[in-house]
């Protein structure tokens, strides 16, 4: 990965009655640990109560077999998070437990809500009380909140909240999964040893043996209890909208999303990149991992030969696991080497991703230089990112966007490589094969799938430096400001 793009969560929720739940819901974690790196949780359901440990950091820092040992129980949910809404703080961290109208609940969320604020606020004016910043309570405490069976009351959460959620719910007797009506972020049911798991990818499947039975479609709500597994379709699904992104960088390559190999996905690519944009070239190198792939495609395709001219360091992790810029850029030396023996003196292909602002690929080009390339040719996986996205990709400001405010000779001039090519949003979603046009392509195309009008107020607010209270989704500058002259762009609509 070349340029920062902060990630969504990862969820996993296991019903399986004599085995060790916890401790394969810790594995389904480390599995899904690309997803978020800033806090874990894992919550059981142990004889009729919930047990609940959560901490920062890697799933493999929170977590030891002291904790472990205390999460007894038949079921389990987990959660690795990356902050989207609501601070990085500790009482953030989820599952998030949660009581209300007698019954208890834990609850797993990846994704974001366009409107969960005025939710919020109508919620709390019925006396409904919040103890944390995130959109993840907020779809918990309304689900609490409506009466009728489960079904009826994830039927409400599909009518009233817009953008990415795929849930998992832990109650002291049943495993709930349900995935949003655009199915945004994704979500698979599998089968383990008489049991049932569900997890934000099937890599998280294939590390503790299960095995993969389907995605949960858009709108499905899956119940697992004693009984075995059920599916009811609580809403009708309008056409589904996947994020593409999945497929481009945030899914492990070795996760099937939608019924395709991602690492497939990838090599098409850099097919469709090599047949857009040839050039004559002794090398092709990917940025690992996410690009190795699509350079294994490109490199196929045209003939050239590939080779690993960056070698990553594994244990640095992704490099915008630190929020702080400086700490970011600090970071993309720490984690990649170049191998200046194989790439002294040749012309190279270097793939990417993505471009997000632009401040990481220079860096990625300038060590590549210095270690003696000859020319740099940039191949990157996805057309421009001209617009935020407000699914639960943190990615940035339309204003940080490079894409949106340089043409691409000025990208190229920026990062300071000799060509650049991205590829076509036809090239892509040919890349990524799935019939139909299933796929939110709204950061390149602007064409979000619901109103995110809200969203892009409390951005602009944000940018406009009166944002949203510290702990708090309240807006706290009143609407005035939206048409103030010099109002930030995305204030208009972008
Ligand atoms: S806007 Fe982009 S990153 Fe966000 S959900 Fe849509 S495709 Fe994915």
């Amino acid at each position: 990965m070349g340029d920062p793009l902060q990630e969504a969560c990862g969820v996993f929720g296991i019903f399986a009655p004599g085995l060790d739940v916890a401790r394969l819901t810790f594995y389904g974690l480390y599995a899904l640990q690309h997803r978020g790196q800033e806090s874990a949780g894992i919550c059981t359901a142990d004889d009729g109560r919930l047990r609940l440990e959560t901490g920062m950091g890697l799933v493999s820092q929170v977590f030891n077999e002291d904790l472990l040992a205390r999460l007894q129980g038949g079921a389990a949910i987990g959660h690795t998070r990356y902050s989207t809404t609501g601070s990085s703080r500790f009482r953030n961290a989820q599952p998030l437990l949660m009581h209300g109208h007698g019954i208890d609940m834990a609850l797993a969320h990846n994704g974001n809500v366009v409107d969960a604020q005025p939710i919020r606020q109508a919620l709390e004016a019925e006396g409904v009380t919040f103890e944390t910043s995130t959109d993840s309570e907020v779809i918990g405490k309304f689900l609490l909140a409506q009466p009728g069976t489960w079904a009826q009351r994830f039927a409400r959460v599909m009518q009233r909240f817009h953008g990415a959620y795929s849930l998992v719910v832990l109650t002291p007797d049943r495993l709930l999964a349900a995935r949003d009506p655009l199915g945004v972020r994704p979500l698979c049911l599998g089968r383990i040893d008489g049991g049932y798991v569900v997890a934000s990818e099937t890599c998280a499947l294939d590390h503790i043996g299960a095995e993969l039975v389907r995605s949960i479609a858009p709108c499905e709500l899956v119940t697992i209890d004693a009984r075995g597994w059920r599916s009811e379709q609580v809403a009708t699904a309008p056409s589904a909208r996947g994020c593409v992104f999945e497929h481009i960088y945030f899914a492990r390559p070795d996760s099937v999303l939608d019924g395709q190999l991602v690492y497939e996905s990838r090599m098409r690519m850099g097919a469709e990149l090599a047949r857009e944009h040839p050039v004559e070239a002794d090398l092709v190198i990917g940025v690992p991992d996410s690009a190795t792939a699509s350079a294994v495609g490109y490199a196929t395709a045209t003939g050239i030969p590939y080779a690993d001219g960056l070698v990553k360091n594994r244990y640095v992790g992704r490099t915008f696991i630190q929020p702080d810029q400086r700490l970011r850029e600090l970071g993309v030396s720490l984690k990649f080497n170049p191998l200046s023996q194989i790439i002294a003196g040749k012309r190279l292909v270097v793939v990417d991703d993505s471009i997000v602002r632009g401040t990481t690929t220079p860096r990625v080009i300038q060590m590549l230089r210095h270690a003696g390339a000859r020319e740099i040719h940039m191949r990157i996986c996805a057309p421009p990112i001209r617009h935020p996205c407000f699914f639960g990709v943190d990615m940035a400001t339309r204003a940080e966007l490079i894409a949106a405010n340089l043409t691409v000779p000025e990208v190229a001039a920026h990062i300071g490589a000799d060509s650049l090519g991205y590829l076509s949003l036809e090239g892509l979603k040919r890349a990524v094969g799935v019939p139909g046009d299933p796929f939110c392509l709204a950061c390149f195309t602007g064409d979000y799938p619901v109103p995110v009008q809200l969203e892009m107020d409390k951005l602009a607010l944000e940018r406009a430096g009166l944002s949203i209270d510290g702990d708090s989704p309240h807006l706290v500058a009143n609407a005035a400001v939206y048409s103030a002259p010099g109002a930030p762009e995305a204030v208009r609509g972008s």
